[in-house]
């Protein structure tokens, strides 16, 4: 028996434990300055109405012989993924129902979709990234390449011509840049994917949040996207699902690799593997995208928009340099006086009782920036603006 050594060769993920830990021990000095937690990547505005009751009426008819349901369709309810291609329809991209497939959230889906690809396929991931596809490459052992985002490529990295990759990973917007591709810089991925036969892994888990309508929401809005790339899109941040888990995935008939369509091997995959979301969660999905559901979720995401407007209009005043916080819930900023992310870490905590996210937990290029996070109260942004304010300047 052996076991997978390519698990050995995982980073321990220090982040977020070395984040707490050093809470824990900042509260225990200053016991009665309270911290405002901006590191946090999860919601925290409850479910929308039209979420919770499609939900509480779907627990109603599971407990009515009538109407009870078993085991669910297999690639999800047909309902949701009708409301799914909706939803497309109004971003100008047309799916047919079998290309959505639903699953319990954007993570399990881009981590399991590497069952598909050979391990001797080459991937790029851009740097800094959300670790999961660093990590799931790892596990499988697949040979990695890291494109460099940097404040010259405003963290949005470009096709390069003598860099030759089979599977590519794009997240846009951003975690943790908040950095969005425009149309022109996806369509030059897209040539590219299509010119290398490669596949793009599109992670578009924070679509929901682009405010600003000329900026692509979904890659098939680029000619030729459908040919090679796979969408993976979440609930979570958009209808505030963290808890509840539900997310999706768009293989469109038209990409294929040596002959086979892409969509019928995940769809092998998935009904081998993966049990479905319950019932009662799909019906809350559906409801999301209802007249009333979209409605009351963008309220929610609009509260967060405020908060990311507050803290990126102080960072102006202030002339500190960051993406993020336009079309996204996250502000990506470069550490005051070129200092370390750690170290301006300790400062926040220390000098204004502020945690946020250290860039150099996103991966080797995100060293001397800084992640915050637009998922809190009002009150508790408004509070930590005024906060920093106070200990200007940065020392
Ligand atoms: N993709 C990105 C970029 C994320 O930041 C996250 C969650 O933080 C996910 C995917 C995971 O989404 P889900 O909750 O649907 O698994």
């Amino acid at each position: 028996m052996k076991i997978n050594k390519n698990y050995l060769d995982l980073n321990e993920s220090y982040l977020f434990s070395s984040i707490s830990k050093k809470i824990i021990s900042h509260k225990e000095s200053f016991p009665d300055k309270e911290i405002i937690r901006l590191g946090i990547g999860d919601v925290t505005r409850p479910l929308v109405p039209a979420v919770t009751n499609a939900m509480q009426n779907a627990v109603l008819e599971m407990g009515n012989a009538a109407s009870f349901r078993g085991y669910g369709e297999e690639q999800g309810y047909s309902f949701l993924r009708k409301a799914i291609c909706g939803y497309y329809e109004k971003k100008e991209v047309k799916l047919s129902e079998d290309e959505v497939f639903i699953s319990d959230g954007a993570k399990s889906d881009l981590g399991n979709i590497l069952d598909i690809f050979s391990v001797n396929n080459t991937v790029l991931i851009p740097d800094p990234v959300y670790p999961v596809y660093v990590d799931t490459n790892i596990m499988a052992g697949r040979k990695i390449l890291f494109m460099k985002g940097n404040m010259d490529n405003r963290f949005l990295p470009m096709p390069e011509k003598n860099v030759k990759a089979d599977i590519i990973y794009l997240c846009s917007p951003n975690n943790p840049t908040g950095a969005v591709y425009n149309r022109d810089q996806l369509k030059l991925w897209v040539d590219y994917a299509l010119e290398n036969e490669a596949v793009i892994l599109f992670d578009s888990a924070y679509e929901g949040y682009i405010r600003d309508n000329e900026l692509p929401a979904s890659i098939y809005q680029i000619d030729g996207a459908k040919e090679c790339a796979i969408e993976f899109c979440s609930f979570s941040k958009t209808a505030g699902f963290t808890g509840t888990r539900c997310g999706y995935t768009v293989l469109p008939h038209l990409l294929k690799r040596g002959g086979v369509e892409l969509c019928k091997l995940w769809r092998r995959r998935q009904t081998t593997k993966f049990n479905g979301v319950p019932y009662i969660v799909q019906r809350g999905a559906e409801a999301a995208f209802s007249v009333n559901g979209l409605e009351q979720i963008k309220l929610n995401i609009d509260y967060y928009m405020e908060n990311a407007d507050i803290i990126a209009a102080l960072l102006s005043e202030l002339d500190v340099w960051f993406t993020g916080g336009k079309n996204a819930p996250y502000i990506w900023l470069k550490c005051p006086n070129g200092i370390s992310s750690w170290d301006f870490f300790d400062l926040l905590l220390i000098k204004a009782g502020i945690a946020g996210t250290p860039g150099a937990g996103f991966g080797a290029n995100g060293e001397g920036f800084f992640r915050l996070s637009a998922f809190g109260s009002r009150e508790k942004i408004t509070e930590a603006a005024e906060r920093i304010k106070e200990m200007m300047p940065w020392r």
